[in-house]
């Protein structure tokens, strides 16, 4: 058996996190280290390691679901333009083996466009 990952004791509670969003499949929370204004993290609590994995061994609901539970949590959290980032391995910047969809916006407010 494999040691508990980080988002899986974040979901169980062992690790805290500024929870924003949470349904019988997923758990949303800030991120500890914000690279936009507002920044969340969409978290499966099913465990899959990476977005292709989960597509692989749960199926193309699932990873729906997981779409269906950003959009979900941003309209929770009264964003309305917001950019989804799904890192899916290494080489594109996946640090956390925990299958997430990163909900970033909120420039906007910090530094008006045009
Ligand atoms: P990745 O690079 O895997 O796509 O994204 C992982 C994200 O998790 C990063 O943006 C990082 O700041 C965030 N993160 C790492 N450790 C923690 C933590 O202990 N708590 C929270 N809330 N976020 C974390």
């Amino acid at each position: 058996m494999s040691e508990k990952g980080l988002f899986q004791k974040i979901i169980d509670g062992e690790i805290p996190a500024e929870r924003v969003y949470e349904d019988d499949d997923f758990v949303a929370f800030k991120d500890v280290a914000p690279k936009a204004p507002v920044h969340l993290l969409v978290v499966p609590k099913t465990f899959s390691p990476r977005l292709d994995e989960m597509l692989d061994a749960q199926g193309p609901a699932d990873v729906g679901a997981l779409l269906e539970a950003a959009i979900k949590t941003a309209r929770a959290n009264g964003l309305h333009d917001y950019r989804l980032v799904i890192n899916v391995g290494p080489g594109a910047g996946q640090e956390v083996f925990h299958t997430h969809v990163h909900i970033m916006a909120g420039w906007e407010e910090a530094a008006p466009l045009g």
